[in-house]
């Protein structure tokens, strides 16, 4: 076919809007979106990349499955917490649970009274029967909301004490220091970057300070001649004191010893204690205060906490991850490493590839320096490119000039997927 003839034969938009596998497309995820996946369809056929008469079914392949570009993930990185890859995955539990409440809910009604009931008391509830330490417990946005707004209510216009070994950034970009100083409060830095000692906070405290903040360098260990102050010591001291346990652990975890937990902060005596929702303890992004119940009465009636409320959705799941089975998270973290062997060699029986051992992470800023033992399976580099761009898209880990496949964070019911999806890498690479 000359140019100009090809350029003819290419079906019109219109009537390509009209195929009927398109126009139901179109009633699923939105016309704009199809019509986006039409045109570059038409582009490849100007280009002559594809045939004029393949441009509609080649469209239909290129359909994305849903209205929106986030794409689910089979996390084969062996990181528990993968804050590129959204952190804690739900449980069916808490997915069924935001499901229901996705449309109209009664997030602030009560059914049997007809009148407005408190927002979000079931998840509350939850929340306080699985630390019955806390005095009152509330739910904000994320980690950081909780940090702000209990740091705001005690010590805007004051003083907070931070040790020096404290000082830390938690994510890109993300430095504690700067969020308190946004928040009006004034840090005062005691102690050392490797030591500090309860005279360093005894000898700051006077009239200007509003609280102690004790924060859990979560991403990173000192090792060698140090020195931290528990919260039981910071606790006499007299004055209110904050404890960012960040992960949300709810009580000590044997596995991982050296990470803090929110029961032990609060019963070594700590006024708040705040918390990720999404980290360890394996929920949706969310941020917890707990404790002393008047001052959390005080938190919620702060002007922020209107700005740092979260959503019906959230509240949903979140409830449902704490009444609900084992989250994914524990799930993997726990994973029996005789089991995680068996599923690798039953998956390089299927794909090939070597199987290696391979050591997990907690991720997300948590238990640094913590490995848990595991098992993968080892292909060649290369894979890596075409298992992410695959469907379903799988993110590996490159170590050493190889692609490992880790099994821990695959759920068990995606192994044949999973290989499938080695599979087609395979097909790409040899093509
Ligand atoms: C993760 C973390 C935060 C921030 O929590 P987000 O939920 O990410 O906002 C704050 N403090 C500590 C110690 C953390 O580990």
């Amino acid at each position: 076919m000359s140019q100009p003839d090809r350029r003819r034969a290419i079906p019109r938009t219109d009537d390509l809007l009209a195929d009927p596998r398109l126009s139901a497309a179109a009633g699923a995820i939105g016309a704009p979106r199809v019509r986006q996946v039409v045109r570059a369809a038409q582009q490849l056929a100007r280009d002559g990349l594809i045939e004029p008469g393949e441009v509609a079914d080649h469209a239909v392949r290129e359909l994305p499955n849903r209205a929106n570009t986030l794409r689910p993930v089979l996390n084969a990185t062996g990181v528990v917490l993968h804050t590129n890859l959204g952190r804690a995955a739900l449980s069916a539990a808490a997915v069924d649970a935001l499901t229901a409440a996705s449309g109209y809910v009664d997030v602030e009604y009560d059914v049997r009274t007809g009148r407005r009931a408190a927002r979000g008391r079931g998840a509350l509830q939850a929340l306080r029967a699985a630390l019955p330490e806390a005095g009152d417990a509330m739910i904000v946005n994320n980690g950081a909301a909780a940090l702000v707004l209990a740091t705001t209510a005690l010590a805007a216009d004051a003083e907070v004490l931070l040790s020096r070994g404290e000082m830390v950034e938690i994510g890109a970009g993300f430095r504690l220091p700067d969020l308190i100083a946004a928040t009006g409060a004034r840090i005062r830095e005691v102690g050392t970057t490797n030591r500090t000692n309860l005279a360093d906070y005894s000898d700051a405290l006077d009239t200007r300070t509003g609280c102690i903040l004790k924060v859990y360098p979560s991403n990173f260990a000192v090792t060698g001649f140090t020195a931290a102050v528990a919260v039981g010591e910071l606790a006499r001291l007299g004055v209110p004191l904050i404890v960012d346990v960040g992960s949300g652990q709810l009580r000590p975890d044997p596995l991982l010893p050296d990470e803090p937990d929110i029961a032990t902060a609060l019963h070594d005596g700590a006024t708040l204690v705040t918390a990720s929702g999404d980290k360890l303890l394996g929920g949706p992004q969310a941020g917890l205060v707990l404790g002393d119940a008047a001052t959390i009465e005080r938190l919620r009636h702060h002007p922020l906490a209107r700005a740092l409320r979260v959503d019906k959705l959230t509240l949903a799941a979140f409830e449902a991850t704490l009444t609900g089975p084992a989250t994914p998270t524990a799930t993997y973290l726990h994973a029996d490493p005789d089991v995680l062997a068996r599923r690798a060699a039953l998956l390089a029986e299927r794909v090939g590839g070597l199987v290696v051992t391979s050591a997990g992470a907690v991720g997300g800023g948590g238990a640094p320096g913590v490995e848990l033992p595991g098992w993968a399976v080892a292909l060649p580099e290369a894979y890596a490119d075409a298992l992410r761009l695959g469907e379903p898209c799988v993110v590996a880990r490159v170590e050493r000039g190889r692609t490992v496949v880790d099994l821990r964070c695959i759920p068990p019911d995606e192994d044949v997927s999973l290989a499938e999806a080695i599979q087609a890498a395979a097909r790409t690479l040899d093509g």
